[in-house]
């Protein structure tokens, strides 16, 4: 029996005991390969000892103080560390203690700043729609996802919200990638104006999307285009990176491969990998200056901030992921991932897109290739796909379909960096597997 209020209150959760590189353990003796890092969280696996051993030694000097007291160099260390790898333009840093954390500091962080330089009229948030960026009510409420949006609509801020980059579905069939991109730019343009050009303090977004689309890349040019929407109307751009970033898709941030310059980044899971809860915010020199030119503070703060050890975990994270070879790890075991997944799946008369960058790999699951139709959400696929693959020995995260009515349940991958050649051919194998077994009857 247990005390804890699970996510879903009838599973029955097998209960984890050990975990060691690509696998975790259960009580029962089971082995489980981590091909989603839980949920694109363990970027290094489990049991790496110099993260462990990074944190044995922080908690011996220092386990915790607070930030109206002290700084520590575990915090300082992570931040300089960060600010060095960041695209140029991200040059400060504040620590949270996960993704929601940083969206809500992060939207804070936008409003503070306009309101600094003396723009207070500006109170909108632009998001996208089919987006997910936390389940604060802040975050929630930036979030386009109607179905986790819906219970608790009445107690969030009003947010607005326009099309996705989402080619799969939305580029048109006489479109090219700029035009997509033009197009989805010019919306953007038009509800700014909409709303009022000088009353927009940002626009949010997944460089690649995670969670409710499926590891769903831009189109090229997309972000550049946004940008220059974004200053033309003094709109911010803030990115967030908290799923996508820290290495995921083969690049240390995700938007130095878009080639443009956020003014905010939040970033969380792979900060961490698992070993400590820790999210951050990245912000430009300007919005610093603001603040520091200004009332003085950033009118925010939450007791766990800066956490000593959880700084440490994630100093030592950034240090192994900056070593040469790791993100070129990243591109040849998320182009093997890919190649797998096209073999063993691209025929499936179910399987309507195989997608992603790096080591994030998205499967879209339709009723019919050709329409695009996605399964009937009662079916609960995503869900039957889980159990099958978890009765298969293999961690995936799929999530469910009919996200606003527009797309099908899909597979998201995210094994750790670590992850050898082999144990990629397993992950295919043992999905396959669990996708053949899901859709049949
Ligand atoms: N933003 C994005 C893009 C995410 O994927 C998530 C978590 N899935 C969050 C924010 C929220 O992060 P957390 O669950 O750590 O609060």
């Amino acid at each position: 029996m247990t005390r804890i209020l699970h996510r879903s209150i009838a599973a029955s959760l097998p209960h984890a005991v050990a975990g060691q590189g690509v696998y975790i353990q259960d009580a029962a003796g089971r082995s489980y390969i981590d091909g989603s890092g839980g949920a694109a969280v363990s970027c290094l696996g489990h049991g790496n000892v110099e993260v462990l051993d990074a944190m044995r030694a922080q908690m011996d000097r220092i386990a915790y103080a607070h930030t109206s007291f002290f700084t520590t160099d575990a915090a300082e260390d992570l931040a300089g560390k960060l600010v060095d790898l960041a695209p140029e333009g991200l040059d400060y840093v504040y620590l949270v203690s996960g993704g929601s954390e940083a969206v809500e500091a992060a939207l804070k962080m936008a409003r503070q700043y306009l309101v600094e330089i003396g723009q207070p009229q500006r109170r909108h948030i632009i998001a996208r729609r089919q987006s997910y960026h936390g389940n604060t009510i802040g975050a929630l409420a930036t979030g386009g996802n109607a179905w986790r949006r819906a219970q608790f609509q009445p107690i969030l801020p009003e947010t607005h919200h326009v099309s996705p980059c989402y080619a799969y579905r939305d580029q048109r069939p006489d479109e090219s990638a700029d035009d997509n991109a033009q197009r989805l730019a010019d919306e953007l343009d038009a509800k700014i104006r909409e709303l009022g050009a000088d009353e927009v303090i940002a626009f949010v977004a997944e460089p690649v999307v995670g969670a409710t689309m499926g590891a769903v890349p831009a189109v090229p040019g997309y972000f550049r285009r946004i940008r220059e929407v974004c200053d033309r109307h003094g709109v911010l751009l803030i990115l967030d990176e908290v799923m996508c970033g820290m290495g995921r898709t083969g690049s240390l941030f995700a938007c130095a491969a878009e080639g443009v310059r956020p003014d905010l980044v939040t970033i969380a899971k792979g900060l961490g990998g698992g070993y400590q809860p820790i999210g951050a915010v990245m912000l430009s020199d300007a919005i610093y200056q603001a603040f520091a030119q200004g009332s003085g503070l950033f009118q925010h703060g939450h007791t766990y901030i800066c956490h000593p050890v959880a700084a440490a975990a994630a100093g030592k994270v950034v240090e192994i992921l900056a070593r040469p070879g790791m993100m070129e790890q990243v591109v040849a075991m998320g182009d093997r991932l890919q190649a797998g997944l096209e073999a063993a799946l691209g025929q499936s008369p179910f399987v309507g897109d195989i997608r992603g960058r790096g080591l994030f790999r998205g499967i879209e699951l339709v009723v019919d290739r050709d329409s695009k139709t996605p399964f009937d959400p009662k079916m609960r696929l995503h869900a039957r796909i889980k159990r099958e693959a978890m009765d298969r020995g293999l961690m995936c995260y799929p999530m469910g379909g009919t996200i606003d009515g527009v797309r099908g349940d899909h597979v998201l991958l995210a094994p750790p960096y670590i992850i050898q050649p082999e144990e990629i051919d397993q992950i295919v194998e043992r999905l396959a597997g669990a996708i053949t077994a899901a859709t049949a009857g």
